[in-house]
C-alpha cells in the first residue's frame, strides 16, 4: 500500500494531509507534533487515534499490528520475526520507542 502525503490548508487553517487513519480509515488527518525520534506524528480527527507514518514505507496496517503486539508485551525480536518482509528490524525497534513516547 502506498501513501501519498500532500499538505493542504483547509478553510480553518488546519493542515490536513492525504492519508488514511490505520484504525478507522478516515482521511481527516492532521499533523500532531513529532515523536522523540523526530518522526512526524499524525492524529485522526475522527477517532482521535495518533499514529506515525514511517518514511521507510511501512504500511499502516503493519504499524497497527506492530503496535498491538508491543502493547500485548510481545518481545521485540518476536515482532521482528512476525513482520519479516514487511518491516525491518531497525524499524520495529524505532517504532517501539515511538509507541512508548506517545503513551
Ligand atoms: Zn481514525
Amino acid at each position: 500500500m502506498q501513501i501519498s502525503i500532500a499538505n493542504r490548508i483547509t478553510e480553518g487553517g488546519t493542515k490536513m494531509i492525504d492519508c488514511e487513519c490505520p484504525r478507522c480509515g478516515g482521511v481527516q488527518v492532521i499533523k500532531s507534533g513529532r515523536t522523540k525520534a523526530g518522526k512526524q506524528r499524525y492524529q485522526c480527527r475522527i477517532c482521535g487515534r495518533y499514529f506515525v507514518i514511517d518514511p521507510d514505507g511501512v504500511a499502516p496496517i503493519v504499524a497497527e499490528l506492530a503496535e498491538r503486539m508491543i502493547l500485548q508485551g510481545v518481545d521485540t525480536p518476536k515482532i521482528v520475526k512476525v513482520l519479516q518482509g514487511h518491516a525491518s528490524r531497525s524499524w520495529v525497534y524505532g517504532f517501539r520507542r515511538d509507541i512508548h513516547v506517545s503513551r
